[in-house]
């Protein structure tokens, strides 16, 4: 029996593969922040490539990956998928557990699959710099990685309290050649106002997106760079089930059951999406995302209009959302601590095509070191929440006494978060759920943005 299911290089998809071809319902425009009304290229032309602003409204089912970006993913792509036997074993259960594992990138998770295309597609249209934000630094790092790649200089605003706590992400930016600053810094009207205000301030994403924001329209040779949300990042992140449904079909499986965690819905998007074209097409499956107890965007949001930052900078997007004003607590699992929720993702949850789980950071963290200690692979806290989420769909499976195929998505490993491990061992994290009014107080602040008709 194979336990780690490799494709050959030229194996590797050649294609994106866009949902918004086959979505039962087509997603709502975006609006613009000032006016309310549909937002069109122009108004993202000043910081975004045509070709980007192209794929995010693309209703081609493949859109075809530039030898280029083939090329650079060759780096550490196709990556494999492996059967969890010892964890199945461990769990003493009749299901098979698979999971991609997209921690082998250099930056080590997902996010260098977009961020190679997104740094090709800026070359190509003559940018010279990419401007973003980064919270725990995941993105920055992929960022700073594929912008060296096409020779491209990166500008990364971290957010000031991450910048003191995560030095090694910090480090391995630099090392790729991006440029760091803490956020809010004294680079951008947008960090100097904050600044003026609040010495002391620790930052935060929002602000982070706004210095970010700021210096890609104020520069010719610059544009912006996101890492999660907008439809054109998960429609490159489709490589992932792509490649996962070429795999299991080497050893003669289809899951009944796809698993990820969602932060901005990403990772998940980019496993579940071409799994869910199978579906819409009448096949049975179920697929879920798993947040955090935490910031329970997609169990607990509501499905609305509201901003993707808080200087309510960003376009209006239709998804579920805690209310741009929320202020996630800071639990280990930093890139899940998002108040909103990619469209695509929301629309097909909306839709029924997919479910949702929250879950608590302890039984996560317990998930994490059965994982460990049976697989040896030290997962991140983000790709944790897929795993809980895995061990308990084994765990009904044995129950039942059925024999189900669950493929699930190791976003990353856990390198960088020993910090939280270690808070995790010395018995120093706690759980923590939103109390219910702290969620109606920051959807209360939505109340005067455009409803969906839905
Ligand atoms: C950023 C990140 C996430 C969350 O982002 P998504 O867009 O929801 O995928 C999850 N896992 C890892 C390892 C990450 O770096």
């Amino acid at each position: 029996m194979q336990q780690k299911i490799h494709l050959l290089e030229k194996e590797m998809p050649t294609s994106y593969y866009n949902i918004q071809a086959d979505l039962p319902h087509p997603l709502d425009p975006p609006l613009h922040p000032g006016t309310g009304q549909p937002i069109g290229p122009q108004d993202l032309a000043a910081i975004f490539p045509m070709e980007l602003i192209k794929q995010e409204v693309s209703h081609e089912r493949y859109i075809e990956i530039p030898e280029e970006v083939q090329d650079a993913y060759r780096m550490y792509r196709p990556t494999p998928v492996i059967r969890a036997l010892n964890l199945e074993k461990a769990l003493d259960t009749p299901a098979e557990i698979y999971f991609k594992y997209e921690g082998v990138s250099p930056a080590g998770s997902h996010k260098p699959n977009t961020a190679i295309p997104q740094a090709y597609y800026n070359k190509k249209e003559g940018k010279k710099r990419l401007a973003t934000e980064t919270g725990a630094g995941q993105w920055g790092s992929s960022l700073s990685l594929a912008c060296k790649m096409f020779g491209l200089e990166c500008k990364v605003y971290m957010v000031k309290v991450s910048y003191h706590q995560k030095p090694y992400r910090r480090s391995m930016m630099r090392v790729w050649g991006g440029e760091v600053v803490a956020s809010p810094s004294m680079d951008t009207q947008a960090g100097r106002d904050v600044l003026a205000k609040f010495p002391d301030s620790n930052g935060s994403l929002g602000i982070a997106i706004s210095e970010a924001v700021e210096d890609a329209a104020k520069r010719d040779d610059t544009n912006y760079a996101l890492g999660s949300v907008l439809n054109h990042v998960l429609l490159h992140q489709t490589i992932i089930g792509q490649e996962a449904k070429k795999q299991l079909e080497k050893v003669d499986r289809y899951p009944d059951i796809i698993i990820g965690c969602v932060g901005g819905g990403s990772n998940f998007g980019g496993i579940a999406f071409p799994f869910l074209q199978d579906k819409i097409g009448g096949k049975k499956l179920r697929a879920i995302a798993v947040e955090p107890a935490s910031c329970p965007t997609l169990t607990k949001g509501q499905f609305r209009y509201d901003f993707g930052d808080i200087a309510k900078m960003t376009p209006l997007l239709p998804m579920h959302t805690l209310g741009h004003a929320f202020m996630p607590p800071a639990i280990h699992a930093g890139g899940l601590r998002y108040h909103g929720m990619s469209p695509l993702v929301s629309r097909v949850y909306l839709d029924g095509l997919i479910e949702a789980q929250a879950y608590r950071q302890l039984e996560v963290f317990e998930a994490a070191l059965l994982f460990a200690r049976t697989e040896g692979l030290i997962p991140a806290p983000e790709s944790a929440h897929a795993i809980k989420a895995a061990i308990e769909e084994a765990k009904k499976a044995k129950i039942e006494g059925t024999k189900k195929t669950i493929l699930f998505n190791l976003s990353g490993h856990g390198h960088f978060d020993m910090t939280s491990y270690d808070a995790y061992l010395d018995g120093k994290l706690e759980d923590y759920e939103l109390p219910t009014e702290e969620i109606d107080r920051a959807l209360a602040e939505l109340e005067t943005y455009p409803v969906i008709r839905n």
